[in-house]
């Protein structure tokens, strides 16, 4: 691995106790009280004062902005952590009982509270043509933070030009870095399908109007939707995941209920999904003299990713950790709030290996164990540190 940056020790000491002091204290979604506290604490320590956020307890914005005229970049950090009961067996575990930083958004704060760290002591205002903007917000998980931001204007005054994040990444390891073409994450939609008809003995279902027939019909025909509806050269995944009727051999249901999640990357797919399954909803109904009813709740939006924010993300990552270590990711068809930023501004992605090299990953994002290797934290610093010389201090 080549080495663009080399920390001084205490620098490396200080982003370790950084990360392990917030994943003592994880908190969740809208609530990250203390972790905002903290993290305020950190930025005064280096001679920042936060931004203000009408409206909003919880979220830090600090600005740095360059002696000379540029564009405004700004990286965000998600700061909440899962109600989950932590399992990992480090000795700097969760404080808070059923609350663990299983998706490791601490070592994504502390990423970028490294950044900011190095930015401020190396004093590179002075030589940068260009702002930073460093957003550290609650609430990814729960999907509310990204929007109550926007709302509170963190992309304002000054205006974003481009916005980057990073995730830490248990599937690759330290150091190596993920990127993405054309969108990171998927629309994230979920269904809900309620059948309602006139149940009786199964010995005479002509007496009834068989739920588990039409709910059958109504599985089978959602599986044309993709095949059919679509053009070839688009993606979606549809798929049923539920099925619950009927409670005894010989009575035939007067109640059934589908659910299942529809996953897209653009929105006109999206919406050819929706309608065809509403028609096929509405088909079954009539066919078989039933009510239907379709609960279609959209989720979290697919991320676009900019050319040109992959590309600096890329070039980056490639003069710090060597070619070969710059992976191209395929979209991950999970949910990102990032995407919020991203539909308005043009925004880029890094995932962060954080497995020890040559170890078998400990625990995924979102289970008890996850627990990342801390080397990872300065080489996610050196990548966003790399970005920042390219697009602020050699223009
Ligand atoms: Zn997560
Ligand atoms: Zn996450």
């Amino acid at each position: 691995m080549k080495k663009e940056f080399s920390f001084d020790a205490a620098f490396v000491k200080n982003l370790e106790d950084t990360y392990k002091e917030l994943h003592r204290h994880p908190e969740l979604g809208m609530n990250v009280v203390w972790t905002t506290q903290f993290v305020r604490a950190q930025a005064a320590e280096m001679g920042l004062a936060p931004v203000e956020l009408p409206g909003l307890e919880t979220g830090a914005v600090f600005v740095v902005k360059g002696a000379k005229p540029g564009p405004v970049l700004a990286l965000r950090a998600d700061m909440d952590a899962l109600p989950i009961e932590e399992a990992a067996p480090v000795e700097w575990k969760s404080q808070n009982h059923g609350v663990m930083h299983a998706c490791g958004h601490d070592l994504n704060t502390t990423v970028m509270l490294g950044v900011l760290r190095h930015v401020v002591e190396q004093n590179w205002a002075a030589k940068m043509s260009g702002t930073l903007k460093f957003i550290f917000q609650p609430a990814e998980e729960t999907l509310e933070g990204a929007k109550a931001m926007i709302e509170a204007g963190v992309l304002k005054n000054p205006d974003v030009d481009l916005l980057l994040m990073s995730h830490g990444d248990p599937d690759m390891h330290v150091g190596e870095v993920g990127v993405f073409r054309e969108f990171s994450h998927a629309n994230s939609d979920e269904f809900f399908i309620e059948l309602r008809g006139k149940g009786g003995h199964g010995a005479r279902p002509y007496q009834t109007q068989d739920l588990i027939v039409a709910g059958s019909r109504l599985v089978d025909a959602m599986q044309t939707i993709v095949s059919r509806d679509l053009d070839g050269r688009e993606t979606a995944v549809l798929s049923v995941c539920s099925f619950n009727a009927g409670s005894a051999p010989n009575i035939l249901p007067g109640y059934a209920k589908l659910s299942g999640t529809v996953r897209t990357f653009k929105t006109d797919v999206q919406e050819t999904v929706m309608r065809r399954m509403k028609e096929v909803c509405d088909s079954i109904a009539a066919l078989f003299h039933i009510d239907v009813a379709l609960d279609y709740r959209v989720g979290a939006p697919s991320s676009p990713i900019d050319d040109r924010a992959e590309g600096l993300l890329r070039d980056a990552a490639r003069a710090v950790l060597g070619v070969e270590n710059v992976k191209e990711l395929k979209t991950r068809t999970g949910g990102e709030d990032f995407a919020f930023y991203a539909r308005l501004k043009p925004a880029g992605v890094l995932r962060l290996g954080v497995t020890t090299p040559g170890e078998a990953r400990k625990g995924s994002t979102h289970s008890p164990t996850f627990q990342p290797d801390l080397a990872a934290l300065p080489v996610g610093v050196s990548v966003f540190l790399r970005l920042i010389e390219d697009f602020l201090l050699n223009r």
